[in-house]
C-alpha cells in the first residue's frame, strides 16, 4: 500500500456514505411516524430508545434530529432534548402563508412545460389520493403533501424544490395538530383542475387555482382567518353547531 492509500484510509468515502445513508434512512422513520400522527406533537424523542428501536448509535440518531428541527417537524431544547414539535397557531398561518408563495411560483415555471411522462406521474399520485380517502387521515394528509413536493421536484429548481419540501412537511404536521386532512373529495378535485391548467400552459389559471386551493387547505385547518382570540370568535362555529343564536 502507497502511503498515499494509506491516507485515504480514514475518510472512506464509501463509509461516509453509508453513515449518510442511514441517516436519511432514521429521517424518513421518524418524518412518516410524525406526519402520520404515530408520534403527537410535543412528545419527547430520546435518542437512546429510537437508536435501540433503529439499531444504530445515539450520534447517527442525533444527526437525525438535528435535520428534522431543520425542516421544522422537531424542537431541539438545550437540557431537556428533542421533541415533536408543537407550533403555534400564529406560526402555522405564517407557514401556509410562505407555502402559498412558494407554489405559486412553481406552477408558474410549471404551466405549459410539462411532460407526458409528468402529467402521467401527477394523475397516479392523485389516483392514489383518492384510493386512500376512505382509508385514515394521516395516510390522506401525507398522500396529499407528496402531489405538492412531486410538482416543485418537476421545476428542476433545486432551491425552490427543498423549500417546498420543507413548508409542506411543517404543513403536515400543522394540520396533524389543528386540522383535518386536506384530502376530501374536492381537494382532490382541486388537485385535478391543477394538472388541467397546468397541461393547457394556462400560468395565471394554475396560479390562482394554487392560491385558491392553498387558501381551502388552510381555512379547513381553521387557520385563514387571522383570529382575535376573542372568545366570540373562538365560540361561534360550536354556537352554530348545536343551533345557538346570538340575542
Ligand atoms: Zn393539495
Amino acid at each position: 500500500m502507497s502511503p498515499g492509500q494509506a491516507q485515504k484510509v480514514k475518510a472512506d468515502p464509501r463509509s461516509e456514505a453509508k453513515t449518510g445513508s442511514r441517516v436519511q434512512s432514521i429521517c424518513n422513520a421518524l418524518r412518516s411516524a410524525i406526519l402520520e400522527q404515530a408520534l403527537r406533537p410535543g412528545m419527547k424523542l430520546p435518542e437512546d430508545t429510537i437508536g435501540e428501536q433503529f439499531g444504530v448509535s445515539r450520534t447517527l440518531v442525533r444527526e437525525a434530529l438535528k435535520r428534522l428541527a431543520v425542516e421544522g417537524l422537531i424542537e431541539i431544547k438545550p437540557n431537556r432534548g428533542a421533541s415533536v414539535a408543537y407550533p403555534t397557531l400564529d406560526e402555522a398561518r405564517d407557514v401556509f402563508e410562505v407555502r402559498r408563495t412558494l407554489e405559486r411560483l412553481v406552477v408558474q415555471s410549471l404551466a405549459g412545460r410539462l411532460s407526458q411522462a409528468q402529467i402521467t406521474l401527477l394523475e397516479t399520485c392523485i389516483q392514489h389520493e383518492d384510493d386512500a380517502r376512505d382509508r385514515n387521515g394521516p395516510e390522506s394528509i401525507r398522500l396529499a403533501g407528496e402531489f405538492h413536493t412531486l410538482l416543485s421536484g418537476m421545476t428542476g429548481n433545486v432551491l425552490l424544490d427543498r423549500y417546498v419540501q420543507e413548508v409542506c412537511s411543517r404543513c403536515s404536521l400543522i394540520l396533524a395538530l389543528y386540522g383535518r386532512p386536506h384530502s376530501s373529495e374536492c381537494a382532490v378535485n382541486e388537485h385535478r383542475q391543477l394538472v388541467d391548467a397546468l397541461r393547457q400552459g394556462d400560468a395565471d389559471k394554475a396560479m390562482a387555482l394554487m392560491d385558491r386551493h392553498l387558501e381551502d387547505v388552510a381555512a379547513r385547518a381553521a387557520l385563514a382567518p387571522r383570529g382575535s382570540g376573542d372568545i366570540r370568535d373562538l365560540l361561534a362555529p360550536y354556537a352554530l353547531k348545536q343551533g345557538l343564536t346570538k340575542k
